[in-house]
């Protein structure tokens, strides 16, 4: 059978070794860390394995919950309804369904009924084609009006995109109000999560269990240094311990990463990328008592940092013995002044924002603290930038398709958002197609597709 190197143990590389090695093919999967995850990986604090980031499954990922019963980890998942909270003119209002929406103080009765037009028209409209070339602003505006705008929206979206969110098409908030209605679970419209025990890395870690039993070879601790080209040819991939050949590479990398590995001649390919990434730097707080009876909270108030999310609220204490975790995050550009500062500013610069949220944010509650960096989580998919998908059999400069390399990444994710979900239906994607070009049966059966919009 032809061998095929993947690179990149996240999900998307994970659950591409499977597949393909399901589909009988000899693959390799070649992770640069100490283990596998990627953005799912663990961490340490306070004594306790936690999730590197904040994880939660909705009811409605399919291909998500399809693994997970797959694995055997079925038993392993805990689901909760959750509450969101708004913070907005220095209080808290909750905002979990009609209830809540109908007397949100911060907004007029007209406003309200202007916010819920919305939300509404994403939820009907299927398709987003003419969204594409739309400004996010002006259609918010058109929408939801001009005061909604500026008082929920634009301070939502600046600290979700850096402060720079103008070039945004309206396909954006489209695609992610579509999310959360698949989140929410019907009983008086609140949002159900799930988690697994262990998190999402215990997936990776069985679905790479199943790889190997199924012939797949995992190496861990390997930084691939570039692809091994030959005649025009890619044959394999560089190590700093030599090369190693295969009929097929797959890099799973986003563009940031993947640029590394390209030689020369091929370093056009990133063209067809988005050229914007966003990164995030996450504190992330082990505290004795809750700080909010929210999952997460949406901030409309100036703010360091971009949201709060108290996981116990979903993946409960037992394994931080009794203590709960709050991730403080903040999506930011690599090159921004934020990814730059040290810990311990980052602690100082977003607690300070904490305590204003959370009175129960005292230093006799915080047992222990960390902080987590990205410099690439997602693409900046800009507004007039077609085609949105780059090409998974990409051309070299003669036009043919390049032997031996085919491109699969989070970045060619559109305009699903990106999740465990999307990631996992590319990967099933890549690797039906991948089977079928090498002759190899088809590992698994095709997803229904929803056209490329989002559950
Ligand atoms: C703060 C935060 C919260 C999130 N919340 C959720 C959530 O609630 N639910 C959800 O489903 N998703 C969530 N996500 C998204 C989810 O984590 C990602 O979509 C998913 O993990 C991406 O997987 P990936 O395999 O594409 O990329 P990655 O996880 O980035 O994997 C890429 C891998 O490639 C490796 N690599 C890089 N360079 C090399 C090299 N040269 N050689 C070898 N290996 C290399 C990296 O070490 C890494 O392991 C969240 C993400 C973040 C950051």
């Amino acid at each position: 059978m032809p061998t095929v190197g993947i690179v990149g143990g996240g999900i998307l590389g994970t659950t591409l070794a499977l597949r393909l090695a399901q589909a009988g093919l000899d693959v390799e999967l070649i992770e640069r860390a100490p283990s596998l995850g990627g953005l799912a990986d663990r961490t340490q604090l306070g004594g306790y394995d936690i999730d590197r980031f904040y994880h939660v499954i909705v009811p409605s990922d399919e291909r998500m919950h399809a693994l997970v019963d797959e694995l055997g980890l079925a038993g392993e998942m805990s689901n909760a309804p959750v509450g969101v909270g708004f913070f907005i003119d220095g209080k808290m209002y909750p905002f979990n369904g009609i209830g809540d929406f109908l007397k949100f103080p911060p907004l007029s009765f007209l406003n309200r009924v202007r916010l819920a037009q919305f939300v509404v028209a994403c939820q009907l409209r299927s398709k987003y084609d003419d969204l594409e070339d739309t400004p996010l602003i002006d259609w918010l505006q058109k929408l939801s009006g001009k005061k909604v705008t500026d008082r929920i929206w634009k301070p939502l979206l600046a600290s979700r995109f850096d402060g720079n969110y103008g070039d945004l098409p309206a396909t954006y908030l489209w695609s992610r109000t579509r999310r959360m209605k698949s989140a929410r679970s019907g009983k008086g419209g609140a949002e159900e999560f799930g988690a697994l025990r262990g998190g999402h890395q215990r997936l990776i870690e069985a679905a790479a269990e199943a790889a190997q039993a199924a012939g797949a070879k995992v190496s861990t601790g390997v930084p691939v240094t570039g692809l091994l080209m030959e005649d025009g040819e890619v044959r394999g991939i560089t190590t700093e311990d030599g090369e190693r050949r295969y009929d097929l590479v797959i890099p799973t990398l986003q563009p940031p990463a993947l640029k590394f590995l390209l030689p020369p001649e091929l370093q056009p390919l990133l063209d067809a990328y988005p050229q914007r990434y966003l990164g995030v730097v996450c504190l992330i707080l082990l505290v004795k008592e809750s700080l909010t009876e929210h999952y997460s909270v949406n901030i409309c108030d100036p703010t360091p940092i971009t949201t709060i999310v108290e996981t116990s609220h979903v993946v409960g204490t037992d394994h931080t013995g009794g203590n709960r975790l709050v991730y403080v995050p903040r999506y930011c550009d690599a090159s921004s002044e934020t990814f730059g500062l040290t810990d311990q500013e980052v602690y100082d610069r977003f607690t300070e924002m904490v305590a204003k949220l959370s009175p129960a944010l005292t230093p006799e509650n915080v047992i222990d603290w960390t902080v987590q960096r990205a410099p690439t989580v997602e693409p900046f998919h800009a507004k007039g930038v077609h085609p949105r998908e780059a090409p998974r059999w990409p051309k070299g400069a003669a036009g043919a398709p390049i032997k031996g390399l085919a491109l699969a990444s989070a970045a060619q994710i559109y305009p699903r958002l990106l999740n465990g979900e999307s990631v996992v239906q590319l990967a099933e994607e890549v690797a039906v197609d991948v089977a079928g070009r090498l002759g190899a049966p088809s590992p698994v059966p095709v997803p229904a597709t929803t056209g490329g919009a989002p559950a």
